[in-house]
């Protein structure tokens, strides 16, 4: 019996368990499990904020692929097409020409990108917060905001440098201006110069409330919470303009930031509109509760989606609704898919995907957080340990969960660092200068 040859196309929450599980279950000889991402490492999203706020090394929250996947094999590229009628996957790699791969199975998991709004000036000046390269970034250019605003005598340019504007009320909005403010209060205990008043922490939320994950009277705490540390929540209010760093918001405030972050939502990654999977109003490949790719009530063979890109029915909830897009879903998702998978090679049927949402649990910054798992509600100090114990739970590998508790530990007996390395984003500048050809005299 040939090996049947399975694609996974992107290695986050669901293609990297995915993948591991296939690995695991189905032997050489009856299946070869190809991954594909862009990145040569799946990121661990939930732990982003405390990336970008220095509490965990950002290369501990992101699992080498080729480490963890050692029985697949590793392709780093991005898949641009998918022609499921031919069963055949265009991929281009980081370099060099186009490679074709063809597949018996195809898992489709690119999940998400930041859904944003045509609102002028938010292309140029905005940032997402869904990658590690944008958690780093931020973390260095908000420090190094600290350090224009104590050089510069001009108060116009310190006031803006000391504006951090967040647009989006959901646990990633929340979650990264909560530890970004916390992380930044704390590291002006070595600026003299400044004073915390003089930071601007700006919250824009179109809706009348935040988390919407959790309970209202949660989302209300979490308000309460963060009044209480100065920051500006706006509710039901809306970003309209942001060009050149000046803020116009729908309740008519304007004023100057050189942080703006976008936070409001995702959307199913572009790449699928070039592939002839079908795809609902909101442009997600739909599925059956197997994790079976469906068109109307039509199985469409040997195709397998879960996770953000993903219409799964939620069969724990009223007929119509669908499971949300969280690494919660997407891992028990993934295994439930690999194990489908395995059913149907070896001639069994798949069996329904079904996971109770168990709550969310969000921090706010060292030592405070709120939680709701399960119905009980919790909130400060036990919240933001609860955090803390998931997710170092739920981070895949062993090597991972050890360095992560490593580097909470070091951060609680050493305190954070809070240098900016702003040269990383253009490492060159200085060689460059230095090379330039001297002009003869
Ligand atoms: C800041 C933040 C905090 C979060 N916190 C929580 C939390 O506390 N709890 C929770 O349950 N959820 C949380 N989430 C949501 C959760 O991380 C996502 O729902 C989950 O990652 C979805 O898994 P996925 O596999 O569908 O997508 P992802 O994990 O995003 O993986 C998609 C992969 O596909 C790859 N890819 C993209 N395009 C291509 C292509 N063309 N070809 C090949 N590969 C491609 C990407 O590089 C990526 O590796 C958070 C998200 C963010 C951004």
């Amino acid at each position: 019996m040939n090996p049947k040859r399975i694609l996974v196309v992107g290695a986050g929450h669901v293609g990297l368990y995915a993948a591991l599980r296939l690995s695991k279950k189905l032997g050489p000889r009856e299946a070869e499990v190809i991954v594909v991402d862009p990145q040569p490492h799946m990121t661990y999203q939930p732990f982003l904020p405390e990336a970008a706020a220095g509490s965990i090394s950002p290369r501990h929250s992101v699992v080498p692929l080729r480490r963890e996947l050692r029985r697949c094999t590793v392709v780093v590229g991005a898949v641009t097409q998918i022609d499921h009628a031919t069963k055949t996957a265009l991929v281009q790699p980081i370099a060099g020409p186009t490679r074709e791969i063809r597949y018996d199975q195809v898992v489709i998991a690119p999940g998400s990108v930041s859904r944003t709004l045509p609102i002028p000036g938010l292309h140029e000046c905005g940032i997402g917060f869904k990658t590690i390269g944008e958690a780093i970034y931020l973390r260095n250019h908000v420090l190094d905001r600290l350090d224009v605003a104590a050089a510069t005598l001009d108060p116009a340019l310190r006031q803006r440098a000391l504006t951090f504007v967040f647009v989006g009320g959901g646990y990633a909005g929340i979650e990264a201006l909560a530890e970004m403010e916390d992380m930044t209060r704390s590291a002006l205990r070595y600026y003299p110069e400044l004073n915390p008043d003089d930071m601007r922490w700006v919250l824009v939320e179109a809706t009348q409330r935040v988390l919407p994950e959790v309970d209202p009277d949660m989302g209300a705490y979490t308000v309460r919470q963060l009044l209480r540390r100065r920051m500006d929540i706006r509710l039901g209010t809306r970003l309209e303009s942001c060009v050149d760093g000046l803020v116009k918001l729908s309740d008519g405030d304007s004023f100057p930031a050189d942080t703006i972050v976008w936070t409001a939502g995702v959307k199913p990654s572009p790449m699928l509109d070039s592939t002839d999977f079908p795809r609902d109003e909101r442009g997600r490949v739909t599925c059956q509760p197997t994790l079976q790719v469906v068109n109307g009530d039509q199985v469409v063979a040997d195709a397998w989606s879960a996770g953000d890109c993903a219409a799964v029915p939620d069969l724990t909830k009223e007929p119509g609704s669908y499971c949300s897009p969280s690494a919660q879903h997407a891992v028990r998702q993934a295994n439930r898919m690999a194990d489908n998978i395995v059913n149907v090679i070896r001639g069994r049927e798949p069996v329904p995907y079904q996971h109770q949402h168990a709550g969310s649990v969000a921090s706010l910054g060292l030592y405070k957080g709120v939680a709701q798992v399960y119905g009980i509600k919790m909130k400060g100090l036990p919240a933001w340990f609860m955090h803390r114990t998931y997710h170092m739970s739920r981070i895949p590998s062993l090597n991972r969960k050890v360095r992560v508790v490593a580097d909470w530990t070091l951060a609680f007996f050493l305190k954070r660092e809070a240098v900016a390395l702003g040269q990383l984003h253009d490492p060159r500048e200085e060689f460059v200068e230095a090379s330039q050809p001297v002009s003869p005299r």
